[in-house]
Parts: structure tokens; C-alpha cells; sequence
């Protein structure tokens, strides 16, 4: 399967309909960012800025920020790269930051919350980062956004540190900024919100964790509710007629992009940019380069209002009878 995967690399993940589907990768460390190459992904997706912080013992500062994020953009060789900005806090903690316990650390202090009370951070790795892009093209995300006045705020420092940090000579090609939707709040502000991001993409592990109001950690919760169930369906399905009637960029780019079959289920509602781990990259495009988008999306759509817990033998089913 490997050299099978190996031989797909240059060929387009296109399906036999010929809609075209652009794979990322997500990364976090450094060694991740090679894999873009070898696993012929469009480009990073999901950089999650906060593993390179997790694993040293303090703060980087913006000089080690800046040169780190200048090594992310020379391996990847031009192939555009999406910045998540810190999203600490929930599962993913800093060792050397002050005592984070909570009660309810999924629905706490964390991401986006912490940077916007916090803002020196976020400063500083918007600086580094700016530095990084200067002539290159800068994809800023922001994470854990559940409202528009927090992605208005992070991109309003953004703003200001893109004109200090012009006055001192780093000016990016382009500057795209973009939210993260984990949170189900924040489609109901889309009309609003899409007029203000440059680009969305669905983080579908917080996102489904709050939909169900089920924790992703939970062990007990393990397999009660389904990703591939008729509510994400229509939720996922409303989402994209919004950001296509807005000409708003979507990608998905949590675990779920990386599996088939829910790769599948997703171009089946429209979706055509997922992300996911470098390992996905070639059984998603074997499978998106041996399926008809047009024939799953009538099959997933004629799903949307079944009342079954979970869709996914159904689309087993489908999948193994159109090969
Ligand atoms: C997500 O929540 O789906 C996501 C991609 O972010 P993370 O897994 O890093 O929280
Ligand atoms: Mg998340």
C-alpha cells in the first residue's frame, strides 16, 4: 500500500467526476513539516503553533518563534501554510505556565480566551510570525472562536502588528486570517462573520464535542454518538451553502478529514479542502480518486433526514458497492 500511495503522490485528488479535492496535512513539530512534500499535499492546512511550546521547558521568545517559523516555510517550499496561533488550555497544557486546573477545562479558560486576556502572547507570535512571512504569504488562524467580536479583536492586534512590524521593514506577500469553527455558536452569527474572515475551516473534534455535549476524552462516551450521524450532516451541509454563497474558503480539518469514509461523507455535502495527518493523505486520495462525487453526494443527501443514530454502514455499504 505504501508504494501504492508513493505512486499516487503527484497525481491530483480528483474524482471520477472530475471535481478536484486539495488534501493538506496538519503538522506541529518540526519533522512534520517534510511530510507535506513526501505525501504530495497541497500544502499545511493546520500548523498547531502550540506543540513547538509544549515541548520546550519555557517560553520561546520571538526570536526562537520567528526562526522556527522561517524553517516551517523554507521546508515547505512554497506550499501555503495555515498558522494556527496558540490554542492552549483543554487538553493541551504549557508546563511552564501558571496552574491551569479547571472544573471544565474544554468549555474553560483556554485558546483564544486566554490569548485575547493575555495579549502580550499572542503579540509577540503574531510579530514572529509576521517577520517569518515577510515576502511570503501569511495564513493566520485563529482558534476557539464562538463569537465575532473575539476573531474582530484578534484581528485587530493583527492589524496593528502588521503596520509596527511594516515600519521596521517585514512586509508579507499576503495576509489571510481565518477562524476556527469549534465552537456551534458561532454559525449563528455566519451572516456577520463571513463577511469578515478571509477563510473558515471546522475543527470537528471541539466542534463535535460541544454539539453532543459529549467530552473527546471520554472513554464512557466512546462510540455513543457518531460523527457520521444525520445532525452533523445537516449542520456540516448548512455550513457550506453559507461560505458558498459567501465565496468563503471552508476546510475540515479535524481527525475525521483523515478518514475515508468520512472524507467520503464530507465531498458527499460539498466539502472540497480537508486536512488532516500526513498518514491520511494517500488512502483518502486513493479513495477520492475512485469515487463519484456527484452519485455519493445524491446518496448522502437522501440521508439528511433519517432518523438513525449513525449513517456509517449505510455509506460502508455504498462505498463497497461503487468500488
Ligand atoms: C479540532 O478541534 O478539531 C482541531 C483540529 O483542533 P485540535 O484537535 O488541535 O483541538
Ligand atoms: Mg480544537
Amino acid at each position: 500500500r505504501k508504494a501504492l500511495y508513493a505512486q499516487m503522490r503527484d497525481l491530483p485528488a480528483q474524482t471520477h467526476d472530475d471535481v478536484n479535492i486539495s488534501l493538506n496535512i496538519n503538522a506541529g513539530l518540526l519533522i512534520d513539516v517534510p511530510h507535506v512534500i513526501e505525501s504530495g499535499a497541497d500544502g499545511i492546512g493546520l500548523y498547531r503553533t502550540e506543540i513547538p511550546f509544549m515541548v520546550r521547558s519555557a517560553m520561546p521568545d520571538i526570536e526562537d518563534q520567528t526562526r522556527l517559523y522561517n524553517r516551517i516555510f523554507e521546508q515547505a517550499e512554497g506550499r501555503p501554510v495555515v498558522f494556527r496561533t496558540l490554542d492552549v488550555g483543554g487538553d493541551k497544557l504549557l508546563p511552564y505556565w501558571q496552574d491551569m486546573t479547571e472544573e471544565n477545562p474544554a468549555m474553560g479558560w483556554r485558546s483564544i480566551r486566554i490569548t485575547l486576556d493575555r495579549p502580550a502572547v499572542l503579540v509577540h507570535q503574531l510579530r514572529a510570525l509576521i517577520r517569518a512571512a515577510h515576502d511570503r504569504d501569511l495564513h493566520v488562524m485563529f482558534p476557539m472562536i464562538a463569537e465575532v467580536a473575539e476573531f474582530r479583536a484578534a484581528r485587530e492586534l493583527l492589524d496593528r502588528q502588521l503596520e509596527r512590524e511594516a515600519g521596521r521593514g517585514f512586509v508579507p506577500r499576503s495576509v489571510k486570517v481565518g477562524a476556527m469553527l469549534e465552537v456551534p455558536a458561532l454559525v449563528w452569527q455566519a451572516n456577520s462573520l463571513l463577511g469578515q474572515v478571509d477563510f473558515l475551516s471546522v475543527g470537528t473534534n471541539d466542534l463535535l464535542q460541544f454539539m453532543f455535549a459529549a467530552d473527546r476524552g471520554n472513554p464512557r462516551l466512546e462510540g455513543r454518538y457518531d460523527t457520521l450521524s444525520p445532525g452533523v450532516f445537516s449542520f456540516l451541509k448548512h455550513l457550506v451553502e453559507l461560505c458558498d454563497d459567501r465565496n468563503v474558503r471552508l476546510t475540515i480539518c479535524g481527525e475525521m478529514a483523515g478518514r475515508p469514509l468520512e472524507a467520503m461523507a464530507l465531498i458527499g455535502l460539498g466539502v472540497r479542502r480537508l486536512s488532516m495527518a500526513p498518514a491520511s493523505v494517500g488512502p483518502v486520495k486513493e479513495m477520492v480518486r475512485s469515487m463519484n462525487a456527484k452519485s455519493v453526494e445524491q446518496y448522502v443527501l437522501s440521508l439528511l433526514d433519517s432518523p438513525s443514530k449513525s449513517l456509517r454502514s449505510r455509506l460502508k455499504a455504498f462505498a463497497i458497492d461503487h468500488g
